[in-house]
């Protein structure tokens, strides 16, 4: 199955129905369509406008990630809902974090050693309200370029965001937590199972991650078989390791019997408070993730009708379908309808890497972080610069032929680094045509 459709506008740039590939080839061909962006690729039909074509309802979900943001685009057709088009987000949180600790440094550095001493000034600014640290307010700001320009090349009717990993409402249904009872596989089972996950941090209440089991498990403290009951105030989240030695004994029944290796001291450590009911690691369920609130926020602002929904169901809805995990299939089982997707799990999509857009660094410093040598100061030479789609025709050598890929360097000299998805490459201005240009990310797999 042809997964990744290609973006159709109308002659005036309003978005119609994603088309087939081979069927844009074939516009292509015939001179009915003109190519306008080539990442994510886009037609623009020659003779034909919105208020010719049949428009399904498009719903755009997003599933926002600390690392990775799953977007993907599912059609209401009369076949059911179908993905269209997906593509995992990476964001550049980490690359962020260092490079302001380096301008932290540097400006350290000059108060210091220029000229007469200078003290920090007071920290007398206030935050604006809504602030986030930059690393997350550029996984915000990603996640809304984004979707604004899906909701330009798409004929995008809702949007559908996942605010957070469970809906506590759902789960209790107004009702206090502690009486809410698992129930394996519906689900307010799913709802509660992220629930425990988040309050013990998703890591095991007993060992704390020691056993290093990736497998976490809903546990009874007090065991089932023996009349312990399935509510909350009941379950722990344990490893599959601490789970199978734990059997149907009460913790501190466990305890006494654990053996004298520091992995089994640990153990017996916690069980007393968990058998108490005072697990070590309790997270409150209102203290959420500040950044996913502020995608829905930001997406908000499209003006396009946005709905929030919560992991829980994500998962539901995605094990219910059987398909893998993967960010941008999370993304199309997104919300209430998310449980009735057709999609190819193994299709390839489009992979988007936030890349910024270069630094202001005037100089190169050396490895102890002192200014030796300046740093390029030209940032575009003959009109190209890093991170532009070029094709190169190369007439001799090696590298010799037509590629299609990205400027991954420039030189003052006109030389050019070039790289595709299978080599890189260095040559002149002179060979290479710009067919987009950088617009702060990088783009792999499908649809190049
Ligand atoms: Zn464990």
């Amino acid at each position: 199955m042809q997964q990744q459709r290609v973006f159709v506008q109308g002659r005036e740039g309003s978005p119609l129905m994603p088309c087939h590939p081979a069927r844009a080839r074939r516009l292509l061909r015939v001179g009915r369509a003109k190519v306008v962006r080539r990442v994510p690729f886009t037609v623009r039909l020659i003779d034909r406008d919105q208020k010719d074509s049949a428009v399904q309802p498009v719903s755009l979900r997003l599933d926002p990630g600390a690392r990775t943001t799953g977007v993907a685009l599912v059609a209401e057709g009369g076949r059911g809902a179908r993905a269209v088009w997906a593509a995992e987000l990476t964001h550049r949180s980490q690359s962020i974090r260092s490079r302001l600790t380096d301008r932290r440094m540097y400006r350290r550095g000059r108060r210091s050693r220029k000229t007469r001493h200078r003290p920090p000034r007071l920290q007398n600014r206030a935050r604006p309200k809504g602030w986030l640290p930059p690393s997350l307010q550029s996984r915000v700001d990603n996640t809304r370029t984004w979707a604004e320009r899906l909701a330009c090349r798409a004929p995008v009717s809702t949007v559908v965001v996942e605010t957070t990993r469970f809906d506590v409402h759902a789960l209790s249904a107004g009702k206090p937590l502690a009486g809410v009872e698992y129930q394996q596989g519906t689900l307010q089972g799913w709802e509660l199972r992220e629930y425990l996950l988040h309050r013990h941090g998703h890591t095991c209440a007993y060992c704390q991650g020691e056993s290093r089991d990736p497998v976490l498990e809903v546990e009874h403290v007090h065991p089932r078989s023996r009349g312990g009951s399935n509510r909350v105030a009941n379950l722990v989240i344990a490893c599959q390791t601490c789970n199978t030695a734990k059997g149907n004994r009460t913790p501190g029944e466990w305890a006494v019997a654990l053996g004298r290796t520091k992995f089994d001291q640990a153990r017996a450590k916690t069980a007393p408070a968990i058998e108490a009911g005072k697990p070590s690691s309790l997270r409150d369920a209102a203290a959420m993730n500040a950044s996913r609130y502020a995608v829905g926020r930001a997406v908000k602002t499209l003006g396009l009708p946005v709905t929030f929904t919560s992991g829980g169901r994500t998962k539901a809805n995605r094990s219910s379908q059987g398909y893998r995990k993967a960010h941008w299939i999370d993304a199309a089982c997104v919300g209430p309808a998310g449980d009735s997707v057709h999609l190819d799990p193994n299709a390839p999509v489009l992979s988007i890497t936030a890349t910024g857009r270069g630094q202001r660094r005037v100089t190169k410093p050396d490895r102890y972080g002192f200014p030796r040598g300046a740093a390029g100061r030209v940032k575009r030479v003959q009109g190209l610069q890093t991170g532009d789609r070029v094709r190169a025709v190369v007439p001799t050598g090696k590298y010799r032929g037509s590629h299609v890929g990205r400027v991954a360097g420039v030189r003052a000299d006109g030389r050019m680094d070039v790289a595709t998805t299978r080599q890189k490459f260095t040559t002149t201005a002179a060979r290479l045509a710009r067919l987009q240009a950088a617009d702060g990310y990088h783009y792999e797999g499908a649809g190049l």
